[in-house]
């Protein structure tokens, strides 16, 4: 079926065939292709390839252009790539560790090649001859070396190793352990498939954008995007593939916004533009402090929207400290004041604590009814909560995923704020939000106020969150001192220790974070980050060495497993200012607030994600006094060595304070296809498109998107799995 037909018919409201040759529907087993038997089948299914598209789909992460001479004497700029003599042999090493040496030279250079567990080259490049040679070179020892490097006698015949442009695929663990190695053995097979099936691919982007925008027929963009002609035809590929996968993720935003707008709820009150209602006015005047500009903006929108005719959709982000919480106070006394019940989501039991608590001092005083409802109320205690919540004598419930067991009824639930919503799956977003339909009083979708702390990069953002409005709130409360932020290796901790000691004397207190809960879970089910567990230190055990390094302070131990009343007395304890030292892992991550901690040390710093330090660093400097931040780092010996990119992560602590710029340098420093992180962003992971280096292409998919839906808002789409999994992850 030709490709241009299909969007013909889908675009005038023909729903039912899906062609049979979109990439993804080439479901034809890998034993199909010549080449790969069994074995390689299974191998390569180990690693998430099972079939034919899956084969095509596993874009290269790289390429080697073997297309063009590149000298001896251009080693320093990349890859040489050239026809050399072989002027010698050489040998050096012992028995086993004997190694050859090649010597060679082309018009502008000498080098040697060493062949290190390559003995049989020896036989294969005769001196005097020529040969091709691909390699990366260095410097060492006087003269230009390789070890990477391959070779071949120029009389072997044409090889599809030399002269063209090469994939070079990403290898996992699985891929690299199959017999005659992945690199080689995935551009047999992918080049194989190619010639098989690649001509029956259709075009998924509609015809006329395709044309308009230059772009290649799909068919020709897979081939090329794996074996590209000419760099240039690369290029094109890659923006075509990119287009593909951004504008699918776009129509599939916008035809989100377009439900949302159509699943309009009666306006229930006057508009008044977004000014204070009297209840706000009050909550203003109680607070010791004024709203910081970014808060009262952030208002002022929640106001405007609150107003409106539809249902508010709303992303409000700010920085760690930034003052979220005090916003969502205001979006709750707005839902209020119409008679309506609000929710505030909060992904754990400490946090949804903190936040009751918070509501108890600042709302209850305004004649507000609070609630607290958690997992493990007892069944008598939930009960009488439950009827109240049904009866409408509670005006706002806190709580975590609770809130959306099947048993909890509202009478009229008008707003839900999910905060931290990046830890919260779109199952339970729905869930929560439906309870706004069941409400005893029928009042249809809610508001939704959702919160993050910017793990979300304002580009990223933009993509997946096209359909809700954002606010976002830029500064800090005044008086915060940004929090100096050291590294140290673990051999110098003692350091760190004495310079938390003065602290501690001069009344301050301390967080000490590990990346373990106790010493006993070598099975890797640790809470935070997962991994081998020898050589790492533990909240458990290292609660006791607190005591004897700071036997003046009280220290107290927190951790995901203890039960919520130890957590919550530990907290209480630590909050009043008894416990002056907290041996934690992760847990306190999140939202805790306990502006009188000026210290937060991190062990094993290298373990935890950009975003996790920068969360965790934000639970210090909450108070007007300077507060710093210690990351340890594992040496070598002590730990899994810090990796390059340890090193450069860490660096990025230091260098930044903004929650922004540090999940920026995140996804660069993972690069394209690496955004996928369990800690930050995970929903954001696309095939081929970066939408950090692919901006330009977004917004062009975007616009060409939206327009479409506008003009055909029922427009059907083929699914697609990797944007309905960013959606999934990603959705309201
Ligand atoms: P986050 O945005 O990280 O959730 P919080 O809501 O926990 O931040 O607020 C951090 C701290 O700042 C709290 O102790 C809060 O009382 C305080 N705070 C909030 N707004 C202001 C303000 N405008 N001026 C001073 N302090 C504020
Ligand atoms: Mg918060």
């Amino acid at each position: 079926m030709d490709s241009r037909q299909v969007w013909d018919d889908a675009a005038s409201g023909f729903a039912g065939v899906i062609p049979a040759m979109f990439l993804r529907e080439l479901d034809a087993p890998l034993v199909s292709v010549k080449g790969a038997g069994e074995k390689i089948a299974a191998g390569l299914a180990l690693s998430g390839i099972q079939n034919v598209a899956a084969l095509l789909g596993h874009y290269p992460r790289d390429w080697e252009d073997r297309s063009r001479t590149v000298p001896l004497s251009g080693w320093n700029r990349g890859p040489v790539c050239t026809t050399v003599k072989v002027l010698a042999h050489d040998w050096f090493g012992f028995g086993a560790m004997k190694t050859l040496k090649v010597h060679v030279e082309d018009q502008s250079a000498r080098a040697a090649l060493v062949c290190f567990n390559r003995p049989f080259l020896a036989r294969q490049l005769v001196v005097g001859e020529s040969c091709r040679l691909w390699g990366r070179f260095y410097y060492k020892f006087g003269e230009l070396q390789s070890t990477a490097f391959e070779i071949e006698g120029e009389g072997e015949g044409a090889s599809s190793r030399f002269g063209s442009i090469l994939p070079v695929y990403p290898l996992s663990a699985e891929l690299s352990r199959v017999p005659s190695r992945g690199q080689n053995l995935l551009r047999r097979l992918v080049r194989q498939a190619l010639n098989q099936y690649a001509s029956s691919v259709d075009d998924e982007i509609p015809g006329p954008l395709v044309k308009a925008k230059n772009l290649l027929h799909k068919a020709d963009a897979i081939r090329a995007i794996h074996f590209p002609s000419s760099m240039k035809e690369l290029e094109q590929a890659r923006q075509t593939l990119v287009f593909e996968e951004l504008f699918y993720l776009e129509v599939a935003v916008g035809k989100r916004a377009l439900e949302r707008r159509r699943s309009d709820r009666q306006a229930t009150s006057v508009r008044n533009e977004g000014r204070m209602l009297p209840l706000q006015t009050d909550l203003l005047k109680r607070l010791p402090f004024s709203l910081t500009p970014g808060q009262q903006k952030a208002v002022a929108d929640i106001n405007r929207d609150m107003d409106g005719s539809c249902a508010m959709a709303r992303l409000l982000q700010g920085d760690v400290g930034s003052g979220k919480t005090l916003v969502a106070f205001f979006a709750v006394l707005r839902a209020i004041d119409g008679a309506g019940q609000a929710a505030i989501l909060a992904p754990t039991e400490l946090l949804a604590r903190q936040h009751a608590e918070n509501a108890a001092r600042l709302l209850e005083p305004l004649g507000l009814r609070p609630a607290f409802l958690t997992g493990n109320l007892k069944a008598q205690g939930r009960s009488r909560l439950l009827a109240a919540l049904a009866d409408g004598e509670i005006d706002i419930v806190l709580g975590t995923h609770a809130l959306f067991s099947k048993d909890v009824v509202y009478r009229n639930l008008r707003l839900v704020v999910v905060d931290e919503q990046h830890r919260f799956g779109v199952t339970q977003r729905r869930a929560i939000l439906a309870k706004g339909e069941t409400s005893l009083l029928g009042g249809g979708a809610p508001h939704l106020l959702m919160m993050s702390a910017t793990p979300i990069p304002r580009t990223l953002a933009l993509t997946v969150f096209g359909d809700l409005d954002v606010s976002v709130i830029a500064d800090m409360p005044p008086g915060r001192k940004p929090v100096k932020t050291h590294l140290a290796k673990e051999s110098n901790a003692g350091k760190v220790y004495d310079f938390v000691r003065k602290e501690l004397e001069a009344g301050r207190q301390a967080y000490f974070v590990y990346p373990l809960i106790g010493d006993e879970e070598a099975d890797g089910a640790e809470e935070t980050e997962t991994g081998n567990s020898r050589g790492l230190k533990d909240a458990v055990s290292m609660a006791g060495e607190m005591r004897k390094i700071f036997p003046r302070y009280p220290a107290s131990l927190i951790h995901s497993r203890l039960d919520d009343e130890q957590k919550r007395e530990t907290m209480e304890a630590f909050r009043r200012g008894e416990v002056k030292i907290l041996a934690a892992t992760s847990v306190v991550e999140v939202g805790v607030d306990v502006p009188n901690a000026s210290c937060m040390v991190v062990h094993h710093a290298e373990r935890f994600g950009l975003s996790a330090l920068h969360q965790l660093r934000g639970r210090v400097g909450r108070g007007g006094e300077q507060a710093y931040c210690f990351l340890i780092y594992s040496e070598e010996e002590a730990g899994p060595a810090l990796t390059e990119d340890g090193k450069q992560r860490l660096k990025v602590m230091l260098e930044n304070n903004d929650g922004f710029v540090i999940a920026e340098e995140d996804l660069r420093l993972r690069g394209p296809g690496q955004i996928a992180g369990v800690e930050q962003s995970g929903y954001l992971k696309l095939g081929i498109a970066d939408p950090v280096r692919d901006v330009n292409i977004l917004l062009a998919a975007k616009k060409d998107a939206f327009a479409m839906l506008e003009n055909d808002p029922g427009l059907l789409l083929p699914e697609n799995r990797v944007v309905a999994e960013v959606l999934e992850r990603a959705s309201p």
